[in-house]
């Protein structure tokens, strides 16, 4: 067993692999940019070390993470998500330098991180995929012709894209001409390559993903699935397990889909198949993540299976003993995502000191954070602060649950994304389970609330004014 892991991410991601680390009986090492010096999972491992000069680059230098694990004597490097958690250099520099990536091989995460590439190899063992181009598209002529073939409306996307970034939707040719450069130098920007492709617009598809387990000696199982359709821009928001709309032979069907692909590329350690499902039940795979996904504690909730424990286990050579059929879900688990961010100004990040901290507790509710009363919210990391996991019985326990979960929770000082949230958990149509990844933009009414106004923060804008005024 690995004796020591450095764990090259922060955030919520960060603590949430420590822990496992620690019940595991391994050390674990941290990471942190100077902007991180007071976060928690600086904290929480064994070892910690600055990196970086600024907020960002420490986290995302290859050679000086690799060397520093070599360093301190570790033999394993857990990336977390997004910095380099897909980034297949990383894993080959690991590689070649004698440190176990915890992921995939280098080259998986290549050839799956290539989504025009990604989308033959799904075709090539029988997966139905958006219908789309085959090829990057190269000009906007082509472009034309495909619209033109297969209907508006249309998707544009960033071969290399990721995180919701680089997706445009376009209905008409004026759009399409408008959107298409924009696209390529968009690409080109974020993703240093400018291949992108086309997919018809599935109208008002739910988002479904299978979590797959694969270790070294060709076992591969799935996790079941996640609804992850409350979305806002093409990002996920809440997630769900299990599935409220697949019937139990669809889901066998789309898992064992998912299996397929794992175990045609050679696939090792977590992965996740991502679907988009239309209102008949068909499905299309759209792409495959190569790496922990943020909302992977739905799928822990309902399996009861640690994921991050076995992604650690299937990476130093455990084999896998979960089999397919032991693999069950018990009730429901819902994940909201808590970012700091103000819902009325159009969802502008919010940073600044926390003043007040109330998290949520009691029977099948679950924090992974990383904030606490004082910790300074950086602006210059993502919005998320915390997940808030819940789960129940019954679908329709876990949406009281999460209501009265959010209820509870109180974060002052700096704006958070609570109470738009409540508002989604509190809408008849998602007790039902009528949503799809529509949902936010069709229902305006989200934004209906008035914002919790802490006294203490009131008193202590007061006393600032009163001093000023008396000038003291
Ligand atoms: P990213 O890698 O940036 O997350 P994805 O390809 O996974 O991008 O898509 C993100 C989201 O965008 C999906 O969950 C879905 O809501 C929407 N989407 C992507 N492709 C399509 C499509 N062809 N039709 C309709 N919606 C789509």
């Amino acid at each position: 067993m690995f004796k020591k892991v450095l764990v090259a991410n922060r955030g919520e991601i960060a603590t949430r692999i420590i822990r496992a680390l620690k019940e595991l009986e391994i050390k674990s090492v941290a990471i942190y940019s100077v902007e991180d010096r007071d976060s928690l999972f600086v904290k929480k491992a064994d070892e910690a070390y600055m990196v970086g000069t600024g907020p960002l680059d420490g986290y995302l230098n290859i050679q000086h993470i690799v060397d520093l694990a070599l360093k301190v004597g570790a033999e394993a490097i857990h990336p977390g998500y997004g910095f380099l958690s897909e980034n297949p250099a990383f894993a080959e520099t690991c590689e070649k330098r004698g440190i176990k990536f915890i992921g995939p091989p280098s080259n998986v995460i290549r050839l799956l991180g290539d989504k025009i590439e990604a989308r033959k190899l799904a075709r090539k063992v029988g997966i139905p995929v958006v219908p789309g181009t085959d090829e990057p598209v190269k000009n906007v002529n082509e472009a034309l012709s495909f619209a033109k073939e297969f209907g508006y409306p249309v998707m544009i996307k960033a071969a290399a894209g990721g995180g919701g970034r680089g997706l445009r939707v376009v209905s008409n040719d004026e759009e399409l001409r408008e959107q298409f450069e924009n696209a390529q130098n968009e690409a080109r920007k974020f993703f240093k390559d400018d291949r992108i492709f086309l997919e018809k617009y599935i109208e008002n598809p739910h988002h479904i993903e299978f979590q797959i387990l694969a270790d070294r000696y060709g076992n591969v199982i799935h996790l079941l699935e996640r609804d992850c359709s409350i979305q806002r821009r093409h990002q996920k928001v809440i997630e769900i397990a299990p599935s409220l709309i697949l019937t139990p032979q669809i889901r066998e069907e789309m898992g064992e889909k998912a299996k397929e692909l794992a175990r045609a590329v050679g696939y090792e350690n977590a992965g996740t198949v991502e679907f988009l499902v239309d209102k008949d039940l068909n499905y299309y795979f759209i792409e495959m993540n190569t790496r922990i996904q943020v909302e992977h504690p739905v799928t822990e909730m309902v399996t009861g299976i640690d994921l991050v424990k076995q992604q650690i286990l299937i990476a130093d050579g455990v084999p896998l003993t979960i089999k397919q059929e032991e693999v069950d879900f018990r009730g429901y688990a819902i994940e909201i995502r808590i970012n700091g961010e103000d819902p009325k100004n159009n969802f502008a990040p919010s940073s600044g000191v926390v003043t007040r901290y109330y998290s949520p507790g009691g029977i099948g509710v679950r924090i992974d954070g990383t904030i606490y009363r004082g910790f300074k919210v950086s602006p210059y990391y993502d919005s998320m602060l915390s997940k808030l996991i819940v789960c129940a019985p019954t679908w329709g326990e876990a949406v009281s649950r999460a209501r009265r979960a959010l209820s509870e929770y109180m974060i002052s000082g700096i704006k958070t994304n609570i109470p738009f949230a409540l508002n989604i958990v509190k809408h008849p149509d998602f007790r039902a389970g009528r949503f799809d990844t529509s949902f936010i933009d069709s229902h305006p009414e989200l934004m209906d609330y008035t914002e919790y106004k802490d006294p203490a923060d009131i008193v202590a804008a007061i006393s600032v004014a009163i001093a000023a005024y008396e000038g003291i």
